[in-house]
């Protein structure tokens, strides 16, 4: 991997709230709860994690496998 992007700036898709948080390395987070309107969001079809969904940066595993944005084969695949 070559840049490797710890930090995510996820948009509330329910109130707009935007919030950069710093993501786990080798894990997805399934779940990220906003902090202005705490709708609690979940990965659309074909994510892996929140970060994918609705972050500025994909997660780690995916950054790390070269393939941003890819789907399907979601890193951690469930
Ligand atoms: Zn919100």
């Amino acid at each position: 991997m070559s840049e490797f992007i710890p930090d995510s700036t996820i948009t509330c898709p329910q109130c707009g709230h935007v919030k950069t948080e710093t993501m786990p390395t080798d894990a997805c987070q399934w779940f990220y709860e906003c902090a202005a309107c705490h709708a609690v969001l979940k990965p659309k079809p074909g994510d892996c994690c929140v970060y994918c969904s609705y972050g500025t940066v994909p997660c780690p595993p995916i950054q790390a496998s070269g393939r941003p944005g890819a789907q399907s084969e979601g890193c951690c695949a469930a």
